[in-house]
């Protein structure tokens, strides 16, 4: 939920934009969001191979150890009770193994 910075109006989402139903004033969603995974989501819910290509996630060199293959899309997740804000995932391009930065 959105309200209108111009009226107060509650607004509506609207391919990328919230619109205001009231004075029409538009506003952008955060164009980051879709990088950052909420510590409010189960692991088991953060994205697949399929998902990170159409959420345009980066990819970088990396080698998988189960695999070996060396690209992997790379995203950045919040952690509960870790020390550290935020933690690196890598999803292998080829058998979609997921791990950690901090596990190597
Ligand atoms: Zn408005
Ligand atoms: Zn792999």
């Amino acid at each position: 939920m959105e309200f209108c910075d111009e009226c107060g109006s509650m607004m509506k989402a609207d391919d990328g934009l919230w619109v205001c139903g009231s004075c029409g004033n538009k506003q952008p969603k955060d164009p980051d969001a879709s990088f950052v995974i909420t510590e409010d989501q189960e692991e088991t819910e953060v994205v697949d191979v399929s998902d990170a290509e159409d959420r345009g996630l980066p990819r970088t060199e990396v080698v998988c150890r189960e695999c070996g293959n060396d690209s992997a899309y790379w995203y950045m997740q919040q952690i509960r009770s870790a020390d550290e804000s935020e933690t690196r995932f890598f999803i292998c391009t080829e058998c979609e193994h997921r791990w950690r930065e901090d596990d190597n």
